[in-house]
C-alpha cells in the first residue's frame, strides 16, 4: 500500500470528496474514515422524506454502498479518528496509526445540547444522525404531542413532518418569529403563519422556566405560568462545529477550522470541508461558516481538487433549500456582518402560505445581499443573477 489520501468524516463532504478524488483521476490510495457506522450520506432526508416514512435510508447515501469497494476505497465505518498529528502525517484511529499524503477534515457539526431538557430526565430527541431520525419517526403517530424547543429550520422542518404524521404540535421559540436571525421578521412572520394554517401552536417570544418528566411525559414550564405536557420533546437549537480533533492537532480554529478560500488549514497538506470549515470567503469578503447541504457538494469538489495539486476557489455564494408541507424555497446569498435595512417581496401576498408563489430579496440600499423564492420553481437562475447587484423595484418585479 502507497501513502494514501485520508478523508475523515462520513457526511456529504466527504462522500463528494471521494468521488471527486476517484472521477479526476486519482489511482493511488483512499481511505475514508466515517465515524458512525454508515457509508457517507447526506442528511435533508432526515428531516423530510425519511422522517416521514416516505424514503429509504439508502436514498441518502452519497454513493451506493458497492461504489467503495468498486473504486478500490478503504472505507472504514463506525471508526473515530482520535487524533491528528499533522508534522509527522499520521492519524491515530481504531487504535491503529495511519499515514496519509493529504488529509481532509470534514467533521460537520453537532446540536447544541439543552441542559434543562437533557437534566430533566424525560426522552428528549435531537435530530443529528441516521440513527436520531429512526428513532424519532417511530415517535411520530397519529395523536402523539410532540413539543419541539426551537423555531429554526430543523424544530420546522420536524413540525410539517409530525403534523404530516397526525400528531399534535406545539413549537416554542424564544424569539419573537421563528427563523428571525436568518429571515427576519417580514419572512419569519411568513413561516409563523405557514405552520398556524396547519394547525401547529407556533408560540413566539417564549421563555421556558423549567422543563419536568411526569408521568404523563415531560412538562414544560413557560415564563408567566403556562405549562404545556407532550409526549415527546424535540430540541432543535442549532449545531455546534465538530473542530475538537483539529484543535486537539495544533490547528488554527475559531468557530469552526479556518481555512482560507481554497479550503487550506493552517496545517500543510490539510483540508477542511463543509459544515466545519469556516472559510476566508473570496467574494464576501469575510468569513463564513455555513450550514448546508449545498456547501458541503461544493467544498468537496474544492478540496478534492485542491488534494489534488490543482487550484480551485470555495467562492460560492451560501445556497440553501427546505420543503415543510408542499412549500418549497431555494435562498441564495449572505447578508453579512452589516446584515440589510428591509426586504421586498414579489408575487402572492394573499392566501394560504403554502401555496403562493413569491420571492423575496434582502436589500442593503439598492444592493441585493440575498435572494430566495418560493414555490416558483424557474426563478434560482434570476435569483442568482440579481444577488450581489443593484436593483431597483421594477428589476426585482421583472
Ligand atoms: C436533519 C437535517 C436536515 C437538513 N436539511 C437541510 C436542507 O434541507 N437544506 C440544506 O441546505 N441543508 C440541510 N441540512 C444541513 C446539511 O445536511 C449539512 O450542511 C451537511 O450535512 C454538512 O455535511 P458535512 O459533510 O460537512 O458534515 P456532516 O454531515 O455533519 O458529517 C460529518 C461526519 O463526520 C463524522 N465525524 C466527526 N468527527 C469524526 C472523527 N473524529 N472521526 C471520524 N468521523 C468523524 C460525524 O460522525 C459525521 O458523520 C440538514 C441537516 C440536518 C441534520
Amino acid at each position: 500500500m502507497s501513502t494514501p489520501i485520508v478523508l475523515v468524516g462520513g457526511g456529504l463532504a466527504t462522500g463528494t470528496a471521494v468521488r471527486e478524488l476517484r472521477s479526476q483521476g486519482y489511482d493511488g490510495d483512499l481511505v475514508v474514515i466515517a465515524g458512525e457506522s454508515h457509508p457517507p450520506y447526506e442528511r435533508p432526508p432526515l428531516s423530510k422524506g425519511y422522517l416521514l416514512g416516505k424514503e429509504p435510508a439508502e436514498k441518502a447515501l452519497v454513493n451506493v454502498e458497492s461504489w467503495y469497494a468498486e473504486h478500490d476505497v478503504d472505507l472504514r465505518t463506525g471508526v473515530t479518528v482520535e487524533s491528528v498529528d499533522p508534522d509527522a502525517r499520521t492519524l491515530r484511529a481504531g487504535g491503529e496509526d495511519l499515514e496519509w499524503t493529504g488529509l481532509l477534515l470534514a467533521t460537520g457539526a453537532m446540536p447544541r445540547h439543552l441542559a434543562l431538557a437533557d437534566d430533566s430526565g424525560a426522552p428528549v430527541h435531537y435530530l443529528r444522525t441516521l440513527d436520531d431520525s429512526t428513532e424519532l419517526t417511530a415517535r411520530l403517530e397519529p395523536g402523539a404531542r410532540i413539543g419541539i424547543i426551537g423555531g429554526g429550520w430543523i424544530g420546522l422542518e420536524v413540525a410539517s413532518a409530525a403534523q404530516q404524521a397526525g400528531s399534535e404540535v406545539v413549537v416554542l421559540e424564544a424569539l419573537e418569529q421563528p427563523l428571525l436571525n436568518v429571515l427576519g421578521p417580514e419572512v419569519g412572520a411568513l413561516f409563523a403563519q405557514l405552520h398556524r394554517e396547519k394547525g401547529v401552536d407556533v408560540r413566539t417570544g417564549v421563555r421556558i422556566d423549567s422543563i419536568d418528566s411526569s408521568s404523563d411525559g415531560p412538562t414544560i414550564g413557560l415564563a408567566g405560568g403556562d405549562t404545556l405536557t407532550v409526549d415527546r420533546l424535540v430540541v432543535g437549537v442549532g449545531v455546534a462545529p465538530v473542530a475538537d480533533l483539529a484543535a486537539d492537532a495544533g490547528i488554527a480554529v475559531d468557530n469552526g477550522i479556518l481555512v482560507d478560500a481554497r479550503l487550506r488549514t493552517s496545517a500543510p497538506g490539510v483540508y477542511a470541508a463543509g459544515d466545519v470549515a469556516n472559510v476566508d470567503h473570496p467574494v464576501l469578503g469575510h468569513r463564513l461558516r455555513v450550514e448546508h447541504w449545498d456547501t458541503a457538494i461544493k467544498h468537496g469538489t474544492v478540496a478534492a481538487t485542491n488534494l489534488l495539486g490543482g487550484d480551485a476557489v470555495a467562492d460560492h455564494l451560501p445556497y440553501f433549500f427546505t420543503d415543510q408541507y408542499a412549500l418549497g424555497l431555494e435562498y441564495v446569498g449572505h447578508p453579512g456582518p452589516d446584515g440589510f435595512d428591509h426586504v421586498v417581496i414579489t408575487g402572492d401576498t394573499e392566501g394560504p402560505v403554502e401555496g403562493r408563489v413569491f420571492r423575496v430579496w434582502w436589500m442593503r440600499g439598492d444592493r441585493v445581499v440575498a435572494g430566495m423564492h418560493v414555490n416558483d420553481w424557474d426563478a434560482i437562475d434570476r435569483v442568482r443573477e440579481l444577488v450581489g447587484t443593484q436593483a431597483d423595484e421594477a428589476a426585482l418585479r421583472g
